[in-house]
């Protein structure tokens, strides 16, 4: 394959998201080494504009090296002893990818269920807390990025700050879309991908930790079972002491700084506006054309539209002309949503009225072609 040939497409899927010239560029920048005073710096200031994304003022803040998944690995394998009780939420793929993970650390996994493209009721998850106050952790996905539903967290949080429990939350398709409020919210732990709301290309995952979870972390009975995602090791590296622990993918970080200073221009809020306008107009136009929510109406997330076709069509041959004809990518559906549903991602750049134009204008293309 000559990567030359390579055509651009227009990035409407769960992940990756569109990436700006800018962040391209960014990219390109000269590749420093991993303890250059340069780089640091760099380094320094990413660190901070992930704290004003978080919501935190938490100081172990930083990108992990790897993709989203390595975030929740990270927080689950620092927090989590065999035979400790682990409290996660599962209404999606993520949520039983946390699950999974938790119980292969040889946690006693309590699964809290709610239906695909429901949430989780945030009484149940606060009765299954009280049946196990014994429990090291509760584990919540944000945006289920499977269904495409938006989890309450306000009281769960209110709940877990008298506990022992840790409130861990994966905030892999909020950050940067959505508020995520760690502070706010009592969060311990808290982790996200760049390839979704903040535009960057897959491969880095901000992660932050309260001093409650870094306490747990020091009074653990055996060491952290995995050396790469130790974070005490992990912060000795990219917090302030600077050891070497691992070389950091440098040309990726920039990025990320650059994709910070475009938040910061933009400002937050102003940011959560465009996904929600964005978002929310997109989900009134495919109503009017016969697309229906796969997400309970009340809990839908703007930055990720879950739908059915109309006349439950069949949606995959639609999904690859979309992409062949109009280069156009949107997700399909996972696990029980499979073969069912289109999900459609506006995220980070993604998030524009064009976007949404030139996606609706290639759907009413296909549809008159289909019908
Ligand atoms: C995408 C995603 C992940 C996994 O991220 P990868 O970058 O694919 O490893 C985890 N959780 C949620 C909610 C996601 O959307």
């Amino acid at each position: 394959m000559d990567l030359s040939s390579l055509q651009p497409r227009l990035l409407l899927g769960p992940g990756p998201s569109p990436v700006s010239d800018r962040i391209l560029a960014a990219l390109a920048r000269p590749t420093l080494g991993h303890l250059d005073p340069q780089f640091l710096a760099v380094l320094d200031d990413v660190n901070e504009g992930l704290r004003q994304a978080f919501g935190t003022r938490n100081e172990t803040t930083f990108p992990i090296s790897g993709t989203g998944s390595a975030g929740m690995e990270a927080a689950m394998v620092n927090l989590l002893e065999p035979g400790d009780t682990a409290i996660v939420g599962v209404n999606g793929v993520f949520g039983g990818r946390l699950a999974e993970v938790a119980r292969r650390l040889g946690a006693e996994v309590v699964q809290v269920d709610a239906p695909w493209g429901r949430t989780l009721p945030e009484e149940a998850l606060i009765e299954a807390s009280r049946a196990h106050p014994e429990a090291r952790l509760l584990a919540v996905v944000h945006a289920e990025t499977s269904t495409g539903a938006w989890q309450p967290l306000a009281e769960v949080g209110a709940h877990l700050a008298g506990m022992e429990t840790l409130f861990v939350v994966d905030a892999v398709t909020s950050l940067g879309g959505v508020p995520v409020e760690v502070d706010a919210h009592g969060v311990d732990v808290c982790y996200s991908g760049t390839q979704k709301c903040l535009g960057v290309p897959p491969g880095l995952s901000p992660v932050t930790f309260s001093p409650r979870a870094l306490e747990r972390i020091r009074t653990r009975g055996t060491p952290c079972p995995s050396w790469y995602l130790d974070v005490s090791l992990i912060a000795g590296y990219l917090g302030a002491e600077r050891r070497y622990h691992h070389t950091a993918p440098i040309n990726l970080i920039y990025a990320l700084h650059e994709a910070l200073s475009e938040v910061r221009e933009e400002g937050l809020e102003q940011r959560f506006q465009r996904h929600l306008e964005v978002g929310r107009r997109l989900q009134s136009e495919l109503a009017g054309r016969g697309f229906t929510s796969f997400t309970d109406p009340e809990h839908r997330l703007p930055q990720l539209t879950a739908v059915h076709l109309p006349e439950a069509r069949d949606e995959g041959p639609l999904r690859r002309r979309l992409l062949d004809q109009f280069a156009v990518e949107v997700g399909g559906g996972l696990g029980p949503a499979s073969g069912r549903i289109w999900r459609i991602g506006l995220m980070g750049h993604g998030a524009r009225h064009e976007s949404v134009d030139r996606l609706l204008e290639a759907v009413d293309h296909l549809m008159r072609a289909a019908a």
